[in-house]
């Protein structure tokens, strides 16, 4: 392939697949399954469980993007990381980052434990692990910048140290996007995504991928993919595809207001804290800086009291309430009592997720009717 830059693989077709009539918008190819045209004669397509042409299409652009040799799409990132658990079996030992998706934490605590697998849970971000390893690590477990406390972790140092003792690093690439961070780059073996969030873009679907770059564990994600049977489905496709044409503009005017009201918010004299890694005094910007192309368009901020939470949450007006990130709308969301609601509670007083604490995930409107919402929640308390 050409060595385009990210902005144009965003727009790519594989001409190889593309349908004979040459339509730059790939079709959905709505069907359950493929006629073989005679014995062994497969058009490539047999069942759309294994494979469909509007899913390979949506896998081939994202694996280009995080320059991965493949990419499997899923009907939602939970899902996706479900599959990438199957890889494990009883006793192997999981390193997990100690801030996580509540949902990721509910899946390990829930079901990876019944299957036998043992966890040991970190703040990787403060780049004290090594002691956290055993003789049956078998993987290492994170998001940076990580949901919602935006810690960040030295992906490469890391992929070194789980690499010495001949552990996986997976890491959930999730909140910056393949745009802006590239993990595969920096040593780790597979990248996990919410399709769902910035490369949707929209919040109209749900979705998910795992990438890699080894064939050995292609393979054997690809056989548990296929067995499993949770493949997104041709419009699911279609949608992320679509969303994915314009994930560079979105993604660089939404990280625009995300400093625009980062900056804003520290001026408020209600609130306390603002977390976001592009600021220069967060504890995690010089690390970001190195090994990311942008800070993203998510932050955290704590305001003074819990019914300033709550009045705030009443009052938005043009920022919704609501669960997810990652889409043209800015949204706010209460980390305790929805994303990170089955989080045992001394995890989440650990990680400093508060009843205090909110999550914003910023849009691409204008950012000056963004930080009037924010200001009329505010002056009306
Ligand atoms: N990873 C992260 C960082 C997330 O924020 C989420 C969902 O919010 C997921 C994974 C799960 O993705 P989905 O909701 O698409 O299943």
């Amino acid at each position: 392939m050409e060595n385009y830059s990210i902005e144009t693989v965003c727009q790519l077709n594989d001409r190889s697949i593309a349908d004979q009539w040459g339509a730059l918008s790939f079709p959905i190819y709505q069907s359950a399954t493929f006629a073989h045209r005679g014995l062994g004669e497969s058009t490539g397509f047999d069942y759309t469980r294994m494979q469909n042409p509007t899913r390979q299409q949506l896998e081939y652009v994202v694996a280009q993007l995080e320059h991965g040799t493949d990419a499997m799409a899923f009907a939602s990132g939970m899902a996706a990381v479900a599959t990438v658990m199957e890889l494990f079996k009883p006793d192997d030992h999981f390193i997990v980052d100690s801030d996580l998706y509540g949902g990721s934490i509910r899946l390990f605590n829930e079901i990876s434990k019944k299957n036998g697998l043992t966890f040991t849970t970190g703040d990787l971000s403060s780049g004290d692990y090594r002691s956290l390893f055993q003789n049956n690590t078998r993987a290492v477990y994170l998001e940076t910048p990580t949901n919602p406390m935006m810690n960040v972790t030295d992906i490469a140092e890391l992929a070194v140290e789980a690499h010495k003792r001949d552990a996986l690093l997976i890491v959930d690439n999730t909140f910056l996007s393949p745009y802006f961070q590239n993990p595969l780059d920096l040593g780790a073996d597979i990248v996990i995504h919410s399709g769902t969030k910035f490369l949707g873009g929209h919040h109209d679907t749900i979705g998910g991928f795992v990438v890699v770059k080894d064939k050995e564990l292609d393979e054997r994600l690809r056989f548990i993919y296929k067995t499993t049977g949770a493949g997104l489905s041709p419009f699911d496709s279609w949608l992320i595809l679509r969303g994915i044409r314009t994930l560079s503009v979105r993604l660089d005017r939404a990280q625009e207001n995300a400093f625009k009201i980062a900056e804003y918010l520290k001026s408020s004299k209600y609130v306390t804290r603002v977390i976001y890694p592009g600021l220069p005094e967060h504890p995690g910007y010089k690390i970001s800086s190195k090994q990311a192309r942008g800070y993203g368009a998510m932050l955290s901020f704590e305001v003074e009291s819990k019914e300033l939470v709550e009045h705030i949450l009443k009052n938005l007006k043009l920022i919704y309430f609501a669960e997810s990130l990652g889409g043209t709308e800015t949204l706010v969301t209460y980390p305790i009592t929805q994303t990170h609601a089955d989080v045992p509670k001394e995890l989440l007083a650990k990680n400093g997720i508060t009843d205090k604490l909110l999550r914003l995930s910023v849009g691409i409107e204008n950012a000056d009717d963004l930080i009037a919402d924010l200001e009329q929640t505010f002056a009306s308390f």
